[in-house]
């Protein structure tokens, strides 16, 4: 340590300089020359006396981030005059190991010397920032923002406090055992397109094996790691090298996605990096969870819960604006209305519950069966409509016919093992490219479907105006 005196007071001056719990910078101010480092401002900055022997090299060294490099800064670093009043700025610096930090940065004058004291708020301003974050997220979950806005605001929270990580969050498909892209709004769009989709799998990546194992997966270096092996010319073609990667579970432990830091500043997660994964992955829970919830209301007020068919409301809605279309274009649809028979017999003997298993076979199996462009809906307990676009009555009725066989034809296993043959009656009218209502038509083929019940059962019926 530089003497800034040889008298006593002045030696007590220099201990409690070097011992203080504030960085301090002290500098002779005209030749700019360094003369003290105290031992906080060592741990900060990372820099000893040799590696900054004077001011200048300081400001090279730490103060040329592009906020703080501002002429404004610099002149306040430099030249300030002796007996200008202490003021604070805060800036962005980077530090000996390569990290930025954030610190507050006062500046007296005293005895031809420069005291600089430092505080490092990068802690305190994360803080405000996650606080910034969670706020912003809450509010667009309350607007019902998209998700992906939602999970964009999470992942430049992070980004921002480690740069130059890169974040990104997928989002588990448990159906297709995948990951769709939640949000990287920093990424490549080939690298985003290309793990668009990517597979769970105990080596896929990180993500992939985060998903899999349930579990955080870090990769250090992308380069050489074998998880990643397959992908190592997207990932050189988008400077990715290393890749930790957290599961994002819901509230009962349920796999939601995972959340990705990319070439994070340091080589594996300090205490510090896991804190910042667990506040982005459970502010990305909340998102996901929120979601899901809004799209399970949003299924359940068009779609069957039984089923999956669209309900008896969203039925008429839909076939309602077909309708409509086919009057403009002048084309024919048909309207049909099928029963199962007997149904109330399959409850008694067989229970309800596989009453209900029926019902779902007979939705799964009818789907498989109808052309494109068909509306199926779930208009009544075991009464089900269908609406066929441009559908001249010959075709309609070998639609129906063959509907109707290959449910009459096809046997359920139930189970327990039990075989059920079931079958349906299906009662048909036309719209004939007329303008017609949908409860019309609904009555019509209603009528149509009686005389099939009448007639025998397991039977088309077209109907006739008497
Ligand atoms: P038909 O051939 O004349 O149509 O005879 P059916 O027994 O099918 O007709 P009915 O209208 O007498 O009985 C329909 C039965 O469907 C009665 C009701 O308990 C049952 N049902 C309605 N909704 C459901 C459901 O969601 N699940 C089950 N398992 N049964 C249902
Ligand atoms: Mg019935
Ligand atoms: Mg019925």
């Amino acid at each position: 340590m530089m003497k800034l005196a040889e008298t006593n007071p002045i030696t007590q001056l220099e201990n409690l300089l070097e011992f203080a719990p504030i960085a301090i910078g002290v500098f002779d101010a005209e030749s700019q020359k360094t003369l003290l480092l105290n031992d906080a401002f060592q741990r900060l900055f990372g820099y000893t006396l040799s590696d900054i022997p004077d001011m200048d090299t300081w400001h090279t060294k730490s103060f040329a981030t592009s906020d703080s490099s501002t002429p404004a800064f610099s002149t306040w670093l430099t030249k300030a005059e002796l007996n200008t009043p202490s003021s604070c700025l805060t800036a962005s610096v980077r530090i000996k190991d390569g990290r930025i930090r954030q610190i507050s940065v006062s500046l007296t004058l005293a005895e031809g010397k420069k005291f600089f004291y430092v505080n490092d708020i990068t802690d305190h301003l994360i803080i405000e920032q996650r606080l910034q974050a969670h706020n912003d997220m809450l509010e667009m979950v309350a607007k019902s923002s998209s998700l992906k806005d939602v999970l964009t605001v999470i992942v430049q929270q992070v980004q921002r406090e480690s740069p130059p990580s890169l974040c990104s969050v997928l989002l588990y498909d448990k159906q297709k055992q995948c990951l769709w892209l939640g949000a990287a709004p920093n990424f490549p769009e080939y690298y985003n397109q290309a793990i668009h989709g990517i597979q769970v799998g105990p080596n896929i990546g990180s993500c992939g094996a985060a998903a899999y194992h349930n579990r955080h997966i870090i990769v250090e270096d992308i380069n050489t790691h074998p998880n990643w092996q397959a992908f190592t010319e997207l990932t050189q073609k988008a400077g990715l090298t290393s890749c930790w990667s957290d599961p994002i579970r819901a509230a009962d432990g349920t796999l939601l996605g995972t959340f990705a830091i990319y070439n994070s500043p340091s080589p594996s997660p300090s205490q510090k990096d896991i804190e910042q994964i667990q506040f982005a992955s459970n502010l990305a829970s909340i998102a996901i969870e929120n979601h899901n919830a809004h799209q399970e209301l949003e299924r359940r007020a068009y779609f069957d819960y039984l089923t999956g068919l669209a309900n008896r409301r969203s039925f008429f809605e839909l076939s309602s604006n077909m309708l409509k279309q086919a009057s403009v274009l002048k084309e024919n649809c048909a309207l049909l209305m099928m029963d199962v028979d007997h149904f109330k017999k399959i409850n008694d003997i067989h229970g309800h519950d596989l009453g209900d298993l029926v019902l779902k076979h007979l939705a799964k199996n009818s789907l498989s069966n109808l052309p494109e462009g068909a509306i199926m809906g779930r208009i009544g307990g075991e009464e089900f409509a269908i609406l066929l676009p441009d559908t001249d009555r010959a075709a309609a009725s070998n639609i129906a016919e063959s509907l109707r066989k290959s449910l009459s034809d096809t046997s359920f296993i139930s189970h327990e093992g039990q075989t059920i043959h079931y079958t349906v009656s299906i009662g048909m009218t036309f719209s004939l490219g007329l303008h017609c209502y949908i409860d019309e038509l609904l009555r019509e083929a209603d009528s149509a479907l009686y005389k099939a019940k009448q007639t025998g059962r397991n039977r088309v019926c077209t109907f006739t105006a008497c």
